[in-house]
């Protein structure tokens, strides 16, 4: 027997999407947020993780993988689960046998032709298209004659009085009346072949599997985008039949992409693994996606702790929130300034093969502070193995100052130690004889040694670079 003693002053709270494609963004934020709300309560806060694969046609282990990956990347790890649905189906029919035999579920035997005359003729009325009650049992009707090899299905009964009212954390109150909502089926797909075995419940529709899940897994709080909205009145209805104590809803607005549309592949990565192949810090994903549709004050940047202490189910946005690449980069940048060593060396090595050194350790010192993206990061670093610079900057930066650069070679080659100071020395004693300015010297060296005019102090570059290579790569332009 599932135990449905609530315990009121725990809050539960699950992320359970469909495994039909990777962990997109909005699937992740409804993901951090549930997970953020249960860990807000601390002890007495749980997260479960519920897999919703009953569309055995779209859903795939691989996608399931995805988002697994996706949680653990980003840091989401459920206190309960993952749970399958599939693996529930046993206490789905179980539950619509129970309801069966309450009354609150019956048989229609209307075949889909039937339901689809039954629509027609409610739409040429200018009515919504709905299923007319045919077999929808009531104190003194009679049914008709249930037809001979004709598999039903299983209806709720939903109330026809009345309207669902929740109020919603994101939406406020919302209602629906009841007559706008139809005996939407909790089973289909009975074949006449199980149903002469004498089986009378096909299998349990999505929107009922979410209920009995959300029941029987204590659920309190349901955060979810609020493309499902419609299903939250049919759920209570269904959850009110069953005696269950009712979650709140929390219904998130959809992310836009840059332009106003609905975020989409069109906008580029829509997949959070993407963003690490990108070059994405976990951690930046997590505060930017926090921030949207969500606010603290005007915080920009905040630790997944502050996220936990301040995500009380306040301050959510009603409104669209709009995903801005620009403000991501930012947001990556403030993180890569930060994190620890480790975790770049970590995506260094597993994306670009580069392989853990001192130099590597000092070049991602130099060059972190630029770097929007570890994939910026892993090309700023690059100049420290090999470069070329191209015929356009040599000519125009290299070719009029050999001299300088002869001059400057001249005085590194001299240095007795390779390290900042003394190459400094080296750059002030060349400027101080040839009476030139900074830039007339670092440009050209840079171009030389880098292949870009643009890189941190010529010292600090030099001394991570070491004398032979630096020495060896001016040599190709200095006799
Ligand atoms: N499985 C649904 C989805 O991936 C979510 C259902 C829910 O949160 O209630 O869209």
């Amino acid at each position: 027997m599932t135990d449905h003693t609530s315990q009121s002053h725990l809050v539960r709270t699950r992320f359970a999407p469909s495994p039909t494609g990777y962990l997109h963004l909005g699937g992740a934020r409804t993901a951090l947020y549930s997970w953020a709300y249960a860990k807000h309560f601390g002890a007495q806060g749980t997260f479960v993780l519920r897999i919703e694969d009953t569309d055995l046609e779209r859903s795939t282990p691989e996608a399931v993988q995805a988002i697994l990956d996706g949680m653990s990347w980003l840091g989401l790890a459920a206190d309960e689960g993952p749970f399958y649905q599939m693996q529930h189906m046993p206490r789905y029919r179980a539950v619509i046998a129970q309801m069966l035999a309450a009354g609150t579920a019956y048989h229609c035997y209307s075949t889909a032709q039937e339901v689809e005359v039954m629509r027609e003729a409610a739409r040429a009325r200018g009515a919504k298209p709905r299923y007319d009650g045919t077999w929808r049992p009531e104190a003194g009707k009679a049914l008709p004659p249930i037809p001979v090899g004709v598999a039903p299905v299983v209806r709720f009964k939903n109330p026809i009085e009345g309207a669902v009212v929740w109020d919603d954390l994101v939406k406020g109150t919302i209602s629906i009346a009841n007559a706008e909502l139809d005996d939407f089926i909790i089973a289909r797909g009975l074949t006449a072949e199980l149903a002469a075995q004498g089986e009378t419940i096909g299998t349990p529709t999505y929107n009922f599997c979410v209920v009995v899940d959300d029941w029987d897994m204590r659920i309190t709080h349901v955060i979810r985008g609020d493309d499902h909205v419609n299903n939250t009145p049919r759920q209570i209805n269904v959850l009110r039949a069953l005696g269950a104590a009712l979650p709140q809803y929390g219904h998130l607005p959809m992310i836009l992409g840059p332009d106003g549309e609905k975020l989409s592949k069109r906008h580029g990565a829509v997949s959070v693994m993407q963003y690490d192949a990108l070059g994405y810090l976990p951690q930046a994903m997590l505060n930017y996606l926090a921030r949207l549709g969500w606010s603290h004050g005007d915080t920009e940047l905040l630790t997944m702790d502050e996220l936990v202490g301040w995500f009380d189910g306040s301050n959510l946005s009603k409104s669209a929130a709009q995903w801005d690449p620009k403000k991501l980069n930012w947001v990556n940048a403030q993180y890569l300034k930060q994190a620890p060593m480790q975790q770049l060396l970590d995506w260094l090595k597993t994306h670009k093969n580069l392989a853990d050194s001192p130099q590597l350790q000092a070049a991602i010192g130099l060059m972190r502070d630029r770097s929007e993206t570890l994939v910026q990061l892993a090309d700023a670093v690059a100049v420290f193995d090999a470069c070329e610079p191209g015929a356009d900057l040599v000519a125009l930066h290299i070719a009029p100052n050999t001299a300088v650069l002869q001059a400057f070679q001249t005085a590194l080659a001299a240095l007795a130690d390779w390290d900042k100071a003394s190459i400094a020395g080296a750059v002030q004693s060349v400027l101080a004889a040839r009476g030139i300015k900074m830039p007339q010297l670092a440009i050209p060296v840079r171009v030389a040694v880098f292949g870009s005019p643009q890189t941190p102090s010529v010292d600090a570059m030099l001394a991570v670079l070491g004398r032979e290579a630096s020495l060896a790569r001016l040599a190709r332009y200095v006799g």
